[in-house]
C-alpha cells in the first residue's frame, strides 16, 4: 500500500495531482492499472518541485508522453507518472527552417503546423501519433525517415541538479527505434527543416496519411509495432507466417490487418497482450531461430497492489 501521507504531501505541493489514476486514460491501448499519482507539469517550476519532492520521498518517476508506444501492466505503475503540458506543448519557429518544438506537442500537429509555415522534410512522421518527447527517446520513425535524422539539439532536465541542459545532435546517439535519451526527462527538442511551398508540403503529408490507413489498423485500440524487424527480415511477416494473423487471446488479437500490431478490441488485460507477445515469440524462435526484440515500452507492475 502506498503511504497516504506521501500522496497527501503531493496533494498539497501540486494540487492538481490524480491519484490512483487509471493508465488506461493515458494510452492508446486503452489498457492499464493505476498510477498512484499522475501528474502534469504545466508550469517550469513544477518539474524542480516534482524531482525535488520524489528524491525527498524515495519515489520513482515515470516520464510518458501520448501513451502511444506502452503497455502499462494491470497493477499499475507506483511512484509518480509525469506528463508533460503548459510550455512543453508550444512550437516555436525561427530562422532558417528551425522549429522549437516541446516535448508534449504530438508530431501529426507539428508536422501539418510546419507545412503551414512551408517547412517540410519530417512528412514522413506524421502517421506517428506520440509526442515530440516520446518520438525523440524512441528515435520514432519510418523506412523514410527518423526524427534523429533532422534533429538539431534536444533540451533535457537533469533530476540530479534540478536544471535544463540542452545537447546538441551530436551529443545524442540516436539508432533504430532508441537512443541514449532514455532515462532522462526530455523537455524539447530542436529540429532543422526545408523551405518549400506550403501545398507540396501538404500533399506529401496527405500522401502519408492514406499510405497509413491503407496498410495499418489506425482505427484500433494498438501502439504501433509490437515487436523491432530483425536485421533484413520484416517481424510482421514472420508473425504471418508462422499462422498467428487474427489469433485471440482475451480481449486481445494479432491485427487482421499487420500482424506486427496487437488489437485491444473487447477490454484486454495486460495479461491478454504478453500472451500474444510470448505465443509470437516463440513460435517465431521455433521456425526460424530469431530472438524478437520488443520495440513497445513496459511499464508497471503484474499484480495488483495488496489492498
Ligand atoms: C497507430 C500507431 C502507429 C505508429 N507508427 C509508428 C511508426 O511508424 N514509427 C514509430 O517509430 N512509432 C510508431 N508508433 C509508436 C509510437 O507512436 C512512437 O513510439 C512514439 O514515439 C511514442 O511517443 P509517445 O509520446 O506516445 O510516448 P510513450 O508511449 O508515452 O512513451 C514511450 C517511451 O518514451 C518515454 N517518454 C515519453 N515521453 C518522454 C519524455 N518527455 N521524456 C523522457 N521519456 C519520455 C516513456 O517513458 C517510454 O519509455 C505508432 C503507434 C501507433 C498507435
Amino acid at each position: 500500500m502506498p503511504s497516504a501521507s506521501w500522496r497527501a504531501r503531493l496533494k498539497r505541493l501540486l494540487p492538481d495531482v490524480l491519484l490512483d489514476e487509471p493508465m488506461s486514460r493515458h494510452t492508446t491501448f486503452r489498457i492499464g492499472g493505476p498510477a498512484d499519482a499522475f501528474v502534469t507539469a504545466k508550469r517550469a517550476g513544477d518539474l524542480s518541485e516534482l524531482y525535488g519532492f520524489a528524491r525527498a520521498e524515495d519515489l520513482p518517476v515515470t516520464p510518458v508522453g501520448w501513451g502511444s508506444n506502452l503497455l502499462v501492466l494491470d497493477g499499475g505503475v507506483r511512484g509518480i507518472v509525469l506528463a508533460l503540458g503548459g510550455p512543453y506543448a508550444r512550437l516555436r519557429f525561427s530562422e532558417g527552417g528551425l522549429v522549437w518544438a516541446g516535448a508534449a506537442v504530438r508530431l501529426p500537429r507539428m508536422i501539418v503546423a510546419c507545412a503551414e509555415k512551408g517547412l517540410g522534410g519530417a512528412e514522413p512522421l506524421v502517421g506517428v501519433p506520440g509526442t515530440v518527447g516520446g518520438a525523440l527517446v524512441m528515435n520514432a520513425g519510418t523506412r523514410e525517415l527518423e526524427i534523429g535524422d533532422v534533429t538539431e539539439s534536444v533540451d533535457v532536465f537533469d533530476p540530479e541538479s534540478l536544471e535544463t541542459r540542452r545537447l546538441g545532435g551530436a551529443e545524442v546517439r540516436f539508432a533504430y527505434r532508441s537512443s541514449s535519451l532514455a532515462g532522462s526527462l526530455v523537455l524539447g527538442g530542436t529540429l532543422s527543416l526545408k523551405a518549400g511551398e506550403p501545398g507540396d508540403i501538404m500533399e506529401r503529408v496527405r500522401r502519408f496519411q492514406r499510405q497509413r490507413l491503407q496498410t495499418q489498423p489506425v482505427h484500433t485500440f494498438n501502439v504501433g509495432s509490437t515487436f523491432k524487424n530483425p536485421s533484413g527480415r520484416f517481424v510482421a511477416k514472420l508473425i504471418e507466417e508462422a499462422g498467428l494473423k487474427g489469433r485471440v487471446h482475451g480481449g486481445a488479437r494479432i491485427s487482421p490487418m499487420h500482424a506486427n500490431f496487437i488489437e485491444n478490441f473487447s477490454a484486454a488485460a495486460a495479461a491478454d497482450v504478453l500472451a500474444l507477445v510470448e505465443l509470437a515469440r516463440s513460435e517465431v524462435r521455433r521456425r526460424e531461430g530469431l530472438e524478437l526484440e520488443l520495440e513497445m515500452k513496459i511499464i508497471g507492475e503484474a499484480a495488483p497492489r495488496p489492498a
